[in-house]
């Protein structure tokens, strides 16, 4: 997994690009936390609950459907999400994680396709160094592992919400 921090900024960078009149900055910071909640899936480990199994870390809390469930969810307890855009903003907020999962060079794979399918899955491209987990994080390779999230998560993200920001200001002024 990338950490934590990277995949709270995607939601909070594509709200930010949207304008809050799209998406409201609470929006953005459920998104932020929905991005996070995948990896709770570790807790299983101190279960007995191996890697493997579809149960276990990257399996159906990384799936597309366990996503779609959750920004329903959300929309079911919270006025605010209660809008197509609103759910369909949730939703990419908590695949954004998987995509990001998809896209790190080791672990297992994803299981995106649960319950249908218990492959895990990796793009063929895989440029994100996977994060060492808990304390292993302070070593050489979790400092790798902070460079190429800086490089190909922080840099775009930032650069998106950049962009979509000073075209929304180009567009009130003229
Ligand atoms: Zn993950």
């Amino acid at each position: 997994m990338p950490t934590i921090f990277s995949h709270a900024l995607v939601p909070l960078a594509a709200g930010a690009a949207a304008g809050r009149a799209r998406v409201s900055p609470r929006l953005a910071l459920v998104g932020a936390w929905l991005a996070i909640v995948p990896d709770f899936d570790v807790v299983g480990f101190r279960f007995g609950i191996t890697y493997a199994s579809e149960w276990g870390h990257r399996g159906f809390t990384h799936s597309l459907l366990f996503a779609g469930i959750m920004a329903l969810l959300v929309a079911l307890v919270w006025r605010e999400a209660r809008s197509r855009r609103a759910v369909l903003f949730l939703f990419c907020a908590m695949a954004s994680h998987t995509l990001l999962d998809l896209l790190t060079d080791g672990g297992q794979g994803v299981a995106i396709f649960w319950p249908f399918d218990l492959t895990r899955y990796f793009l063929p491209w895989q440029p994100i160094r996977v994060s060492p987990i808990g304390a292993r994080f302070f070593t050489e390779r979790g400092l790798e592992t902070v460079w190429s999230e800086l490089a190909l998560i922080w840099l775009p993200a930032l650069a998106t919400a950049g962009v979509g920001m000073a075209m929304r200001r180009r567009r009130d002024v003229a």
